[in-house]
């Protein structure tokens, strides 16, 4: 069945495709990109919306949950499909972008809340709209005065490279700065045309973050995190996020408990370098928001100003906290 025929048939981009090793059906790009039977099992936790994008839009293509940022998804195209996608039914199904008329009213919003400090880019991939589409976007927010930071969040470096072009690059080029996340899931996808596409953003102004969401039999193991973390930094790309999977449907076959993504943070702490160390953090589900989840490395005692510290060799020490309170101040300088 073609795309058009069955929208939740696979998406692969040449690239993708020559990454897929055929004779490895589990190889950690064919788990992201291939369709799977386990995406028809039943779970009852799983939902279509599963971080309330609806709930906080008050307009079609905004997303507005945080007091000072929003999301603003000018169309859900994507170059290839990640079947573990948290907007899968939007994006899958190639939901409308957004009309001209659409993409004003989006900007006067904008424009209306002067308390909206970052634009995010999303959808869907920005970097699927035509140039000129994306160019007349990036430049009218660059003139909304109170917007003080735009960013991007893309995975068409990572899937799509030869789109990464100077020119388009240069005419990205405003006043205010353009961050770019890339969605990145394994060491494997930043091929060398991939980080030279990296490298034109880099060497041109723009700096890049990458987000990557934590998936069972993909990534799921300290080494194969390690060696993606390191990879991103010597591409010059600052981990930014670990996702914990959302609780996609036709996804529950790519998530891991939060005890696992926990222990393979812990993995990580003190033996990888702190610069390549993301957040680990859930999307709290129907719209509450990004929090991190740890592991935690400060444990509360009975004590009002001890806390047990654990180091990264999972050794606990002692640590007096001698301004949690005034009262045991006082009796400490008795
Ligand atoms: C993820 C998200 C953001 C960005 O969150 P940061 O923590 O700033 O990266 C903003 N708005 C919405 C609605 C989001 O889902
Ligand atoms: S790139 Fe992002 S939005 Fe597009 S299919 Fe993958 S996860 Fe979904």
């Amino acid at each position: 069945m073609s795309t058009i025929d069955n929208p939740f048939a696979c998406k692969l981009t040449p690239h993708i495709q020559e990454l897929i090793d055929a004779s490895d059906a589990k190889s950690p790009i064919a788990r992201q990109f291939m369709p799977s039977d386990h995406e028809h099992i039943n779970d009852a936790q799983s939902r279509e919306d599963p971080i309330g994008d609806e709930r906080f839009s008050p307009m079609k293509g905004i997303t507005h949950r945080y007091p000072d940022r929003l999301l603003l998804k000018p169309t859900y195209t994507c170059a290839a499909h990640c079947r573990f996608c948290f907007r899968r039914k939007k994006v899958f199904e190639q939901q409308k972008a957004l009309s001209p008329d659409e993409l004003i009213a989006a900007l006067n919003y904008i424009r209306e809340h002067a308390e909206i400090w970052e634009v995010i880019l999303t959808g869907g991939d920005p970097f699927m709209l035509s140039a000129s589409q994306l160019i007349d976007i990036v430049k009218a927010l660059n003139e909304i005065e109170h917007v003080a930071v735009i960013r991007i969040h893309t995975r068409v470096p990572i899937v799509a490279s030869e789109k990464i072009t100077l020119p388009l690059i240069q005419s990205l080029k405003v006043d205010k700065p353009l961050y770019i996340v890339v969605h990145c899931n394994h060491a494997r996808e930043l091929t060398e045309d991939v980080r030279q596409a990296c490298a034109l953003f880099i060497d041109n102004g723009f700096p890049m973050l990458s987000q990557t969401v934590l998936l069972k039999g993909v990534n799921n193991a300290p080494d194969t995190m390690i060696a993606l973390f390191r990879a991103l930094i010597q591409t010059r790309i600052k981990p930014y996020y670990l996702h914990h999977c959302d609780l996609v449907k036709g996804a529950s076959h790519f998530r891991t408990s939060i005890k696992e993504g926990q222990e393979i943070m812990r993995a990580l702490r003190g033996h990888l370098s702190g610069i390549c160390q993301p957040v680990y953090i859930l999307d709290i589900p129907e719209g509450f928001g990004k929090v991190p989840i740890g592991p935690n490395y400060l444990i509360e005692t009975t004590s009002e100003f001890e806390y047990h510290i654990e180091d990264f060799r999972g050794n606990v020490h002692s640590y007096i906290d001698k301004h949690a309170s005034k009262k045991n101040l006082l009796g400490m300088l008795e």
